[in-house]
């Protein structure tokens, strides 16, 4: 009997939603995902698109993108939202700032000469224009005051109108206090160092697959040297089972590519943390001299080709140094095929 492992398969198409996300941006297909309105709110379509998930699920793994750093998120602007029900259909009212009221008019205000009380343009009409309705003077005289606002409901003139919102999905009326936000951003490799953010998503797509060997793979970790000094490195693989480090790694994919000094300061952090293993990913740039240098210290080097075949060069490459290893310390003498 087959059994439905609906978790794992969920993991599965969430981690790679994630990977289709970051590889349209890295090839440039889309610049980046803005959020679109739509009838049924604010959604990101291209990336729905891309990954075929609902709206909810591609907001969630946009964010989850941004908190592990792979994408930069900009806010783009906040809207209003009910504090309620967090729908930002809301439709905007006038109420009195004296009573709340809703029985709000902008109209033409009139004053009566005799009592000095504001009135409305129907006041004066008709019955109005005989007898004042405020002060019963005969015949009065009403002068223009201008354009305000005015509350049917306490009979305030003029008053200042103050806004309330009403979301139009739960009914809620509600004032500017105590209105809720909605920020909405948009999602991209912009803001960060391109490459970088191409070197760390090759080294978690490396990860899965490293953990399957028996090893960890973390990324972007500091160790402590003899000297006392913390060195970063783009990748530390770790032994499982003891946590012994076996093998850094750092990914330069700056335009400047790899130079002598970028290739001694690497060689220096190596001997530092006394590292068994170390690996150099590097663009296809490279000085003479640099080359001479990292060779001469058995130093692996990987030159990257085609991005997206790195992850699986990444894997291979790290596997067979790890295996060598371990076959040389029992004693026997392998060659790994590099790739
Ligand atoms: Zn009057
Ligand atoms: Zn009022
Ligand atoms: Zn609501």
């Amino acid at each position: 009997m087959q059994r439905r492992r609906p978790c794992n398969e969920d993991a599965a198409s969430h981690s790679d939603a994630k990977q289709r996300l970051v590889m349209a941006l890295r090839n440039r297909v889309i610049d980046e995902y803005a959020p679109v309105r739509t009838r049924r709110g604010y959604r990101y379509v291209d990336a729905e698109r891309l990954t075929s998930l609902s709206s909810e699920l591609v907001r969630q793994i946009l964010e989850e993108l941004a908190e592990s750093g792979e994408l930069s998120r900009r806010l783009v602007r906040s809207l209003a939202s009910c504090p309620s029900c967090g729908s930002t259909e809301l439709q905007l009212v006038i109420a009195c700032n004296r009573c709340g009221s809703q029985r709000v008019k902008k109209g033409i205000i009139y004053q009566c000469l005799s009592c000095h009380n504001y009135l409305l343009k129907e006041d004066i009409l008709g019955e109005g224009g005989l007898r004042c309705p405020k002060c019963g003077a005969d015949k009065p005289h009403y002068v223009v005051m201008g354009k305000f606002y005015a509350c049917l409901n306490c009979n305030s003139i003029p008053v200042e109108p103050t806004w309330r919102a009403i979301c139009e999905s739960c009914g809620s009326v509600f004032n500017q206090d105590e209105t809720d936000t909605l920020e909405l951003y948009s999602y991209s490799l912009d803001g960060r160092d391109r490459g970088e953010a191409i070197a760390e998503w090759a080294l978690m797509t490396a990860a899965d697959e490293i953990s399957r060997l028996g090893y960890s793979l973390r990324i972007n970790e500091e160790l402590r040297g003899l000297s006392g000094v913390m060195h970063r490195f783009s990748g530390v693989v770790r032994d499982s089972s003891n946590d012994a480090v076996k093998l850094v790694l750092d990914i330069v994919s700056s335009d400047s590519g790899l130079d002598e000094q970028h290739a001694l300061s690497f060689i220096l952090k190596v001997k530092d943390v006394k590292a068994e293993n170390s690996l150099l990913v590097v663009n296809s740039r490279m000085s003479a001299e640099a080359r001479r240098i990292v060779e001469s210290q058995k130093i692996n080097l990987l030159v990257m080709k085609n991005l997206s075949t790195l992850p699986d060069r990444l894997k291979l490459l790290i596997g067979s140094i790890l295996s060598k290893t371990s076959l040389r310390q029992r004693g026997l003498n392998y060659s790994a095929r590099i790739p």
